[in-house]
Formats: C-alpha cells, sequence, structure tokens
C-alpha cells in the first residue's frame, strides 16, 4: 500500500511485519512506549499495532491526524479509548481467533500441573526428597468435573479439550449463550457450578457485572478439594478472598495467569502460599500464538487501509 505507514511502538514478530511489507507499507518500530515517543511517531501514521502496554489514550488518538485503525494485537483493549476513537471514525480491531487455542491450551496446563502437583514435587525431589512419592497422591483429571464461568470462544475450547481430551465431565453457566455443545450441562446459576465443580475456570469478560464476581460468598461455596483457575482478567476475583481461601484451605489450590494489579507485587502473600501456581498474564503468549497474534493484526491493518 503506498504512502502509508503503520507504527508499531514494541516489535513483533517479523511474520506480522513481513505481511505488512509484502503490501507496501512503511513500518516505523518505536524505541521505546513513553507517551513523548509514541505521540511524536504517531504523527504521521496511518495506523497503529499495538499491545497493551501502550496507553492508547485521548490524547494519543488526537495526534494521529492520519490514523485511521488501532489494531490490537491481542484482545483486551483496557488500554484504548474505544468510544473517542469511534467517535473520530478510527477502527479498533483485536485478534481473538489467533490466540483462544494458546489460552486453553494453558488453562490445561494449570491444570495437570496442579491436580499431578508437579510444582511440589519438582521442589521436593530438587531438595533430595525422593520419597515425596509415597507421601502425597497427585489426582486426575478423569471423572472430575469441571465448571466453566464463561462459555465464549475460549471457554468452549476448554470444555471440547476437557471432555475429549481428559474425560472430564463439563459443567457451566452463561447467561449470554443460548446453544452449546450438548457435551456441556449448563447450569441455570453460578451457585449450582460453584457447588458442584472440583476444577472452576474463569473465561469472562472484565465488567461492572463480573467484578470480583467470585469472592468471599463464592469461595465458601466451592468444595475444600476444588481448585480454581483465572486466566481471563484479574479483577474476576476478589484477590484478598482468595489469599484468605487459599490460607485456610477453604479450597485446594489455584491457578492464576492474572492479576488485579498488572504487574503484581510478587511480595503480596500470594505469592508465598504453595498451594497456588501462578504465570505472569502469559497465557495466550507462545510462540505459535504470538506469531499468529502478528500476522492477525496485520492483516486487520490491510483490510482497513486496503478499503
Ligand atoms: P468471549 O467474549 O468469547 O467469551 C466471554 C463469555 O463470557 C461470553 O460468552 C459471555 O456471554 C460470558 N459472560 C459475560 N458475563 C458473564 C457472567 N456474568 N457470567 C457468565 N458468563 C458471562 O471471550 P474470550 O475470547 O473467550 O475471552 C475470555 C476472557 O479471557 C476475557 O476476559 C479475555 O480478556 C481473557 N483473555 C486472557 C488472555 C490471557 O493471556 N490470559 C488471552 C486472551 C483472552
Amino acid at each position: 500500500m503506498k504512502n502509508k505507514t503503520v507504527y508499531i511502538p514494541l516489535d513483533i514478530e517479523y511474520e506480522g511485519k513481513n505481511y505488512l511489507k509484502s503490501r507496501g507499507y512503511k513500518i516505523i518500530i518505536g524505541e521505546d512506549v513513553e507517551k513523548k515517543s509514541v505521540l511524536e511517531a504517531i504523527k504521521s501514521c496511518d495506523a497503529i499495532l499495538t499491545r497493551s502496554n501502550v496507553m492508547i489514550d485521548k490524547e494519543v488518538i488526537q495526534a494521529g491526524e492520519k490514523l485511521k485503525i488501532i489494531s490490537k494485537y491481542g484482545v483486551g483493549i483496557n488500554n484504548i479509548d474505544v468510544d473517542f476513537a469511534s467517535k473520530q471514525g478510527i477502527y479498533v480491531t483485536i485478534t481473538p481467533e489467533a490466540n483462544a487455542n494458546v489460552v486453553a491450551e494453558h488453562v490445561m496446563a494449570l491444570m495437570l500441573i496442579l491436580c499431578k502437583k508437579i510444582m511440589i514435587m519438582d521442589h521436593a525431589l530438587r531438595s533430595g526428597n525422593f520419597d515425596i512419592r509415597n507421601n502425597l497422591y497427585s489426582e486426575d483429571l478423569e471423572m472430575k468435573t469441571l465448571g466453566i464461568l464463561g462459555l465464549g470462544r475460549i471457554g468452549k475450547l476448554v470444555a471440547a479439550k476437557a471432555y475429549y481430551g481428559f474425560g472430564m465431565n463439563v459443567i457451566g453457566f452463561d447467561p449470554y449463550q443460548e446453544k452449546e455443545a450438548s457435551f456441556i450441562d449448563i447450569k441455570q446459576s453460578l451457585h449450582d457450578v460453584l457447588v458442584e465443580a472440583d476444577i472452576i475456570s474463569l473465561h469472562l469478560p472484565l465488567l461492572p457485572s463480573t467484578h470480583h464476581i467470585i469472592g468471599v460468598e463464592e469461595f465458601a461455596k466451592m468444595k475444600e478439594s476444588a481448585y480454581l483457575i483465572n486466566t481471563s482478567r484479574g479483577g474476576t476475583v476478589d484477590e484478598k478472598a482468595l489469599v484468605v481461601a487459599l490460607k485456610k484451605k477453604t479450597i485446594a489450590g489455584a491457578g492464576i495467569d492474572v492479576f488485579e494489579k498488572e504487574p503484581p507485587d510478587v511480595q503480596d502473600e500470594l505469592f508465598t502460599l504453595d498451594n497456588v501456581i501462578v504465570t505472569p498474564h502469559s497465557a495466550a503468549l507462545s510462540k505459535d500464538g504470538s506469531v499468529k497474534m502478528a500476522i492477525h493484526a496485520a492483516l486487520q491493518i490491510d483490510q482497513v487501509l486496503s478499503g
């Protein structure tokens, strides 16, 4: 696309850049994500391809005098003033299909690591404790009941992997989805999932209605043997209540990829507990997933700029 420029504040995989170059776009890769640099670079650009750590607020959007599209590498748009962009006639796009399977695989990994006690076994063996194998039982996923909150793109994929891949029973709650796969037992309330599930996995957007959807009362309803997995958004779980539930063993454990504040303060008590495993909001960031996100984000730009 002659004379069109794409600004990428934080470099992406070369496959995405190659696609844009093959279509004739000029690319500007940012040196840092400081607001001053972003404000300067965006002036001459027709598109910005951005990650979560670049604030695309009103001021930045206004500075982009030629801007036609804000293409998000990923799905979360908390860093973009979407309302203002829309009022200016600027497209905001995301790459939902590129990372759903990657996140679903991460969920299965967290479940397996928790149930198979991989972290505990690993630490024990490294400190010379081979006998842990006789003192600590791992658990099987097969026949466990997985409760999924939010049966959208990722929730449905997790459900299929759990049911077909691991022989789990799958129940779920999502008041906004009508038709679901026959193997998912849809519950009429959050309560039913909380009391029945052995593992609860969150796949909800962060909205006022889902903020702290899992808190003190919800932990009290869960089985003492239950695990909580959260790869959705940190604010869906009340982290203080989670720490209390893990310490008091109201639940057995948790696998957490997303935090109320990111990056989280690793001095927090959560990070001292051995019945929680944590990953740094990295569920979508596999090598293959990153390439897909870069290509999808580039395709969105081409679709908008080439009309
Ligand atoms: P989606 O929009 O396809 O699905 C979300 C589902 O939640 C929808 O079906 C919706 O009806 C349902 N829902 C909304 N409010 C609900 C409520 N109160 N109770 C039950 N269900 C409710 O979204 P998705 O692509 O599946 O993503 C799910 C979450 O995962 C999002 O928060 C997204 O930001 C997050 N995510 C995280 C990562 C990561 O790296 N950890 C990567 C991608 C997506």
